[in-house]
């Protein structure tokens, strides 16, 4: 099917064009950083007013990119949650109004589903994987049995790994959003200097907790004054990341090994960072696991990633109709009562 694909969870304006969930016609991205960066973090009311000006545009240069006119396009995906409520709100009011402007069939994809699924852009991996989904909101662990059948393993207790890059680059001065900035200048950082804590890393579960490993930071700072941008923060910086990584590593190995499972997808917009894509290649290439991870722009939030389940439902006949409705809080596990009612 030819599918148009729309996504406004946060603060990434997206539509995309995408034949049989496979093959990307177009993907276009307006990122709403630079409205938010002044305030240190994304704000809900902005971001819903940035996604009503932006949504037509970028829709129409999704559809001209791919030289695709609307009477072309077969159906309609869009993220139905989880994200901010009135951000959801455009991107599922618009897709509804073309889908009955148009008479096409709409799903509601479940954003985390959408980050998992957007290796399949890339290339194919065989069922069952287990997936770290590691984003600005999320740090799960799921079995993936096969698209829609996911099973979470462990999750964060507190924050989010993309939420502890982002809080600990705001305390170091960083530019927002961080994650990206202390990836830069961990990379000439030395990160054995400072031995911050790996929280939880050998209690035997799946979870994470990333609040203590933030707090560590900031008493480490507050003890050591950052001077400049010299040596002493590149160090902060990699000691810091260094920490997230063992912890994101070694859970997501461990969760395939316990599963016997010998293929893992890392998915979301921490995986774009370089330490993790590195650790985690070098950590399962040891152990023979299979590794795949999206290349950082499908990583990242994208509309294109949709179309992989939205296509999957569709040309089964599982849509949703004009009832949809935004959903803030979406847990994964759920998506299942879809594919067998
Ligand atoms: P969710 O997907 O959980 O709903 P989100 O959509 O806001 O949340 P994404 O856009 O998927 O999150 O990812 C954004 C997060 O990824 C931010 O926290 C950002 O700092 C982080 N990030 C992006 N690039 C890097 C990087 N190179 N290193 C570390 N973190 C990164
Ligand atoms: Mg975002
Ligand atoms: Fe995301």
């Amino acid at each position: 099917m030819l599918l148009l694909t729309i996504e406004t969870s946060c603060d990434e304006t997206a539509a995309a064009v995408v034949r049989d969930g496979r093959t990307v016609l177009s993907s276009i991205v307006a990122s709403q950083v630079k409205d938010h960066a002044v305030y240190g973090g994304v704000v809900p009311e902005i971001a819903s007013r940035k996604h009503l000006e932006s949504i037509p545009v970028v829709i129409d240069e999704a559809l001209r990119t791919a030289s695709v006119s609307l009477d072309a396009i077969e159906g309609v995906a869009v993220t139905q949650g989880p994200g901010l409520a009135g951000a959801l709100l455009v991107g599922t009011a618009v897709a509804k109004a073309i889908a009955f402007a148009r008479r096409l069939p709409i799903v509601g994809v479940n954003h985390i589903e959408g980050h998992l699924s957007a290796i399949f852009l890339e290339r194919e991996v065989a069922f069952p994987f287990v997936a770290l989904a590691v984003s600005g909101g999320h740090t799960h662990l799921y079995r993936v049995d096969g698209i829609g059948r996911y099973t979470t393993l462990g999750q964060t207790r507190d924050d989010a790994a993309g939420e502890a890059f982002d809080k600990v680059a705001k305390l170091l001065g960083l530019s927002y959003p961080g994650g990206v900035e202390i990836d830069r200048l961990a990379a000439e950082g030395d990160p054995t200097r400072i031995p911050f804590p790996r929280p939880l890393l050998h209690d035997g579960s799946f979870n994470f907790s990333f609040s203590g490993l933030k707090t560590a930071v900031l008493n480490y700072v507050r003890k050591n004054p950052v001077q400049g941008d010299g040596q002493q923060l590149r160090d902060l910086c990699a000691s810091f990341q260094r920490a997230a990584c063992d912890v994101l590593v070694t859970k997501t190995l461990l969760a395939a090994e316990t599963e016997g499972i010998g293929r893992i997808v890392v998915a979301g917009g921490v995986a774009c960072n370089s330490a993790l894509r590195r650790d985690m290649a070098r950590e399962a290439a040891d152990r023979g696991i299979e590794l795949a991870i999206p290349s950082p722009s499908l990583c990242s939030d994208n509309a294109a990633m949709l179309a992989v389940p939205g296509d999957f439902y569709l040309s089964r006949g599982i849509s949703d109709g004009l009832s949809l409705d935004a959903l803030v809080n979406w847990p994964l596990d759920t998506i299942r009562t879809r594919l067998e009612s």
